[in-house]
Order: C-alpha cells, then sequence, then structure tokens
C-alpha cells in the first residue's frame, strides 16, 4: 500500500472505510483509474462489529463481518487502490476537481465517493450522552459481554435490533427488546430466534422518556405506553440503542448546504447534484440498509465515475 502525496491528483477518491468504500475502490482501481480510499483509523467500518453477516450472498453459512471487510480490502488492495489514514473533515471544489482535506492531509481529486457510512442514531433523553460507557452502548457485539447475568434493554425495530438483542442474551440474564411502534419488523429467522429465547422479552409501545442512574452509572429506564400515556419503570444495568442511523455527511457541508443531512441525495447511478461527486451504503438517502446493498452501491459509483472521467 502507498499513500498519495497531498499534491497529487489522483482520478477517484473514495472516503470511507466501510464495505461501500471497500467496493468502490475495488471496481475503481480495476478499472484503471488512480484510486486513493480514505478512512479514519481502520479499514471496515459497521461490519467490524458484527460477529455474522447474515443474507450476504454466496456465503452461506457464518461469516465474520471482519473476514468479509478484509476480503473486499484485500481485492480492493490487489487491484492497486491505495489506503490512506485520514478523518476527513472537509469536500470542496478546487480548480475542476475536489479538495479532500483531512485531519492529517486529504488529496486532491477529479471525483470522489462519498462512502462514510453512518452513526446510530441516539435516544435523544436527558442525561444520555454522560451514560455513553456507564450502561449505554451503541454496540452490542463490543459491549454485551460487559453486562454477564445483568438486565439490559435493547431499543429498536429492525431485524437489526432483534439480531442485536439475540447477541446480548448471550451474556445478559434477561434482555427487553423494546420499542415505540406498535410492532418489530423481523426475518422470519430472527423472530423465531427470539421466541424461542427464554431471556428475551419484547415490549412495544414503549417510548424511553427518561435514565436513572446510580453512582454515575445507568440503573434504570423511565418508559411511557404510546397509546395510554401510562409511566413505568425499568430497572438495568445496560441499554443498547438500535434505533435508526444517520449518515455521516457533515464533510459535504462545504459542497453541498443543508441537502447533504440525512444523507447524500443520489440519483440510481450514485450520481449527486454536483457532477462528479457520487455516494453509495448508509451514507446516501435511500440506503436499503444491507452489506451487499452497500457492496453494490460501491461497485455502481466507482461504474459511474469511471463514466465521469472517460466518457464514450
Ligand atoms: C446491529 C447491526 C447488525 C447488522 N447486521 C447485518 C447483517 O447481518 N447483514 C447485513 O448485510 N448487514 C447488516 N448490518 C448492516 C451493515 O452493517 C451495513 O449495511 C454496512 O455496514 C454499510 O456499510 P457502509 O460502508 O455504507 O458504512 P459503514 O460500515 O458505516 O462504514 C463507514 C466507514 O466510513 C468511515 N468514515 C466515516 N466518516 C469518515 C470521515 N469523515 N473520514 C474518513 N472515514 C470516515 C468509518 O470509519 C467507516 O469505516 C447490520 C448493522 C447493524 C447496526
Amino acid at each position: 500500500m502507498s499513500a498519495a502525496a497531498a499534491d497529487d491528483v489522483v482520478e477517484v477518491a473514495v472516503v470511507g472505510g466501510g464495505i461501500a468504500a471497500l467496493s468502490a475502490g475495488l471496481f475503481a482501481a480495476g478499472f484503471g483509474l488512480r484510486t486513493t480510499v480514505l478512512t479514519e483509523i481502520v479499514m471496515g467500518g459497521e461490519l467490524l462489529n458484527l460477529e455474522e453477516v447474515d443474507r450476504y450472498p454466496g456465503i452461506p453459512g457464518a461469516v465474520s463481518g471482519s473476514e468479509l471487510a478484509g476480503r473486499v480490502e484485500a481485492q480492493a488492495v490487489e487491484a492497486g487502490a491505495d489506503f490512506v489514514y485520514d478523518d476527513v473533515t472537509r469536500v470542496s471544489r478546487d480548480s475542476g476537481g475536489f479538495l479532500v482535506a483531512g485531519l492529517s492531509a486529504g488529496v486532491r481529486a477529479s471525483s470522489v465517493v462519498i462512502a462514510t457510512g453512518a452513526r446510530r442514531r441516539t435516544l435523544g433523553v436527558p442525561g444520555e450522552s454522560a451514560l455513553e460507557g456507564k450502561g449505554i452502548s451503541y454496540c452490542g457485539t463490543c459491549d454485551g459481554p460487559l453486562f454477564k447475568d445483568r438486565a439490559v434493554a435493547v431499543v429498536g425495530d429492525h431485524d437489526f435490533a432483534g439480531r442485536e438483542a439475540l447477541v446480548v442474551a448471550r451474556y445478559a440474564a434477561e434482555v427487553t427488546l423494546m420499542t415505540s411502534r406498535p410492532a418489530l419488523e423481523l426475518a422470519p429467522a430472527t423472530r423465531a430466534a427470539l421466541e424461542a429465547s427464554d431471556r428475551i422479552n419484547v415490549l412495544l409501545n414503549a417510548e424511553v422518556t427518561g435514565l436513572d442512574e446510580s453512582g454515575g452509572r445507568l440503573a434504570g429506564v423511565r418508559i411511557r405506553d404510546v397509546r395510554s400515556s401510562a409511566e413505568t419503570e425499568l430497572r438495568l444495568a445496560g441499554l443498547f440503542v438500535n434505533s435508526g442511523m444517520v449518515p455521516n455527511t457533515a464533510l459535504l457541508e462545504a459542497l453541498l448546504g443543508e441537502d447533504a443531512e440525512g444523507g447524500v441525495a443520489v440519483d440510481g447511478a450514485m450520481r449527486a447534484a454536483v457532477p462528479g461527486l457520487f455516494a453509495a451504503g448508509w451514507a446516501r438517502r435511500g440506503f436499503g440498509g444491507y452489506a451487499v446493498m452497500a457492496a453494490a452501491d460501491g461497485a455502481v459509483a466507482a461504474t459511474s465515475a469511471r463514466d465521469f472521467l472517460r466518457p464514450g
């Protein structure tokens, strides 16, 4: 791996290190385009937090997220992509191309693929940030083992929340999977596994309105039934928040203004409103959520970058 110098101009700068970025890097470099993938800290993104990646075509057995990400990274390296470890703070126009500025150096590029993923949406209740790491977690695989034989809850209604409840139930004595919605959106296999578990309870129509702490750690949550407005309390040692994602697009404010909020708007070819700018995976609006969709987005974005750089 070699890093591009800051005064070089690469043909494609891919910002991000998850499967969307790695796939974009693989395809762009595979097309023979001079490609640099810039990511903060480590390659792999959210996949690094997944013990098993469900529903990835061609890999029917359990494959860990880190193994899958490592395989795609190796393919991208083999195809000739360069990798730079940098936290990209701003993407702006620069003499016909783009300046991709990072905390370390950044690069100049003729086209840019934004694949910066998303972070978990917080609950937005008072005290949440102070209790992060002291009972509140945004990663069941990372922090589940810390709650062995304790009572915990997972907030969320999507299949990923259901799967997170199954992960933390390997350690916790009791897991409450709760949502303010009237139903969970689960894949049949997840629903069956949840029903088979004697450690997992489901609580619907339950909105978390407050947090209780004791000795600087989470001790429980206050819950409001959204139908009756009745309030109850649940004693808990841990709360895993998995109630939606917020795209990481602040780096595009200079380029897109408020349009960057909520994900980059793209067409079916992953083209953003600015010519030469593309987006893939969780960083874009309308993303389908699954890893294979992020990989496909990355491949499509790289193909569109090639067509932009070499029309006809
Ligand atoms: C609990 C849970 C379970 C899941 N289970 C499955 C499953 O079983 N099967 C499945 O197919 N999918 C699953 N998913 C979804 C899967 O994780 C996503 O589809 C996938 O991670 C999206 O990839 P991405 O590349 O778009 O984003 P991410 O994986 O979020 O990667 C974004 C990358 O960009 C980097 N980055 C962010 N900002 C910057 C910046 N400013 N500068 C440089 N780099 C930056 C980040 O460090 C990260 O490396 C699950 C998700 C969750 C939360």
